[in-house]
C-alpha cells in the first residue's frame, strides 16, 4: 500500500495531512531517512515523529475508565473516546469499545478493531470471567455468596435465570462480584434483586488480564501476550 494511503487509513490525518507530514520530513524509516511520496516502506520500518505507527490490524488497548464517561460514539457529553487520540476513531476499521461500561462505572475497559476478538469476549458461549469491586448503601445480608452462585437468580423483566455467579465479601459494605455473562446493568441489578444498592462499581479483571498498575483516565495497548491472557 501506498505510504499515504498506509498513513492515513491508521487514523493519523487526511491524505492531505499525510503529504504535509511527508514534505516536513516527519515520516522516516528507522534508519531515520526520510519518506517521499512514493515510498512504499514495510509498515514496520516506518516511524511518525520517531515513533512507531500502530499496529493496521488487531489492535487491542485498554483504559482505566473514569466514571462520568460513556462508552457511546454519538453521546453529545464526555464519552471514553475523547480519553483517546482522535486517531482510533479515524482509523479505518475504527476502535470500538469490547462491550460496555456504564457511565457511573470505572475501570478496565478494552478497545480493539478486531471484530472477532471482540465477539470471542463478549459471546456469553465463551464464559470469560469479569470480576467488579462494588461498594454498597446497605449491609450485607449474608447470603449474596449463596444466591448468586445458585443458578436460580432472575432480574426483573429477563426471561432466564444468571449463570453462577462468584462473590466474595470485603467488608460489610464492600464486595467482590465475577461473573460470566454481560447483561444489562447486570451487576447492578444483581445487587439490586438482593435488596441492595450499587454506590460505586470497578470492574478490575477481564479473563487473566488486570489494570496493572494504569493510572484512571489513562490507556496503552496490549501485547500479544496480555492479549491472549483475556480469552
Ligand atoms: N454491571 C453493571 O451493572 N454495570 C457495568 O458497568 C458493568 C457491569
Amino acid at each position: 500500500m501506498r505510504l499515504i494511503k498506509l498513513v492515513s487509513n491508521l487514523g493519523y490525518g487526511s491524505q492531505k495531512d499525510v503529504r504535509a507530514m511527508i514534505r516536513d520530513e516527519r515520516l522516516t524509516t528507522r534508519a531515520g531517512v526520510p519518506l517521499g511520496v512514493e515510498a512504499r516502506a514495510d509498515h514496520a520500518d516506518i516511524l511518525l515523529d520517531g515513533k512507531p505507527l500502530d499496529p493496521p490490524q488487531g489492535i487491542v488497548l485498554m483504559l482505566n475508565k473514569p466514571c462520568g464517561y460513556t462508552c457511546s460514539t454519538n453521546d453529545p457529553g464526555l464519552t471514553v473516546y475523547s480519553l483517546l487520540p482522535p486517531r482510533f476513531i479515524l482509523r479505518k476499521p475504527v476502535v470500538a469499545t469490547v462491550g460496555r461500561l456504564d457511565r457511573d462505572s470505572s475501570g478496565l475497559l478494552l478497545l480493539t478493531d478486531d471484530g472477532q476478538f471482540l465477539h470471542h469476549v463478549i459471546s456469553p458461549r465463551r464464559a470469560i470471567a469479569k470480576t467488579y469491586e462494588v461498594t454498597l448503601a446497605r449491609p450485607l445480608r449474608g447470603d449474596e455468596a449463596e444466591v448468586f452462585a445458585s443458578g436460580t437468580l432472575m432480574l426483573r423483566s429477563e426471561a432466564e435465570p444468571l449463570l453462577p455467579a462468584q462473590f466474595e465479601a470485603k467488608g460489610n459494605l464492600s464486595a467482590c462480584v465475577t461473573i460470566t455473562e454481560g447483561r444489562y446493568h447486570q451487576v447492578r441489578r444483581m445487587f439490586a434483586a438482593v435488596g441492595n444498592h450499587v454506590e460505586t462499581l470497578r470492574r478490575t479483571r477481564i479473563g487473566g488480564l488486570t489494570l496493572d498498575g494504569l493510572e484512571e483516565g489513562l490507556w496503552r495497548p496490549l501485547g500479544t501476550d496480555e492479549i491472549e491472557a483475556v480469552t
